[in-house]
């Protein structure tokens, strides 16, 4: 088949469908999903054209560029795509390949929302659960901003929109677990 052939040639082409599932060479460049993503002014190449260059093989520039740290994960591409390609997928992809080769992107933003991530995640594997404040904290402490949004900090534990504590949830253990099985599968596959 050709599609076969050329995903034999292409290396990141054929790592990309493998671990999204999506097949990028369906995409005919229509560009519905550029004119309803939220952030495609800020990627150095929005949805589309990443879906090009990984059809032409540009590994190096795709692996670069901001633009799947960009990605909200938000589907309003892909509930668009007339050929229903899983476009948050692709750009979970390309995001995990560029942390698992060290591609850097040295721009202030995208170290910060891999930071972001790091810190999530981290939460995640301790508390079963998102820990919003110790969260907070730690993203202004490794970011080396220890101010930032400071003055929105009163309003909303008074509200109560920011829980002082956290109760692990009763999963947590079994989520730890998961993440263990996950980083040895990892490892595996590396
Ligand atoms: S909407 Fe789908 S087919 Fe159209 S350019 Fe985007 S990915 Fe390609
Ligand atoms: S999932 Fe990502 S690429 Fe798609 S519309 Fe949302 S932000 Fe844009």
């Amino acid at each position: 088949m050709i599609t076969l052939g050329l995903e034999e040639k292409n290396e990141i082409l054929s790592e990309v469908n493998r671990r999204s599932g999506a097949n990028v060479l369906e995409c005919y460049q229509c560009g519905k999903c550029v004119s309803t993503c939220p952030v495609s002014n800020y990627m150095d190449y929005p949805p589309r054209e990443t879906m090009q260059m990984i059809k032409l093989g540009l590994k190096n520039e795709l692996l670069m560029a901001n633009s799947s740290w960009f990605c909200l994960t938000c589907s309003a591409c892909s509930g668009r795509c007339p050929r229903e390609i899983d476009i948050p997928a692709v750009m979970e992809a390309i995001r995990h390949i560029a942390i698992e080769e060290n591609y850097i992107n040295d721009s202030k933003k995208v170290k910060e929302i891999r930071k972001f991530h790091e810190i999530f995640l981290d939460m995640v594997k301790r508390y079963g659960r998102n820990y919003e404040l110790r969260m907070m904290a730690e993203f202004n402490i490794r970011t080396r901003n220890l101010f930032k949004d400071m003055h929105l900090a009163p309003k909303a534990l008074l509200k109560g929109k920011i829980p002082l504590g956290v109760k692990p949830m009763k999963s947590a253990k079994a989520i730890q677990r998961m993440y263990k099985l996950a980083e040895k599968l990892d490892k595996k596959h590396l």
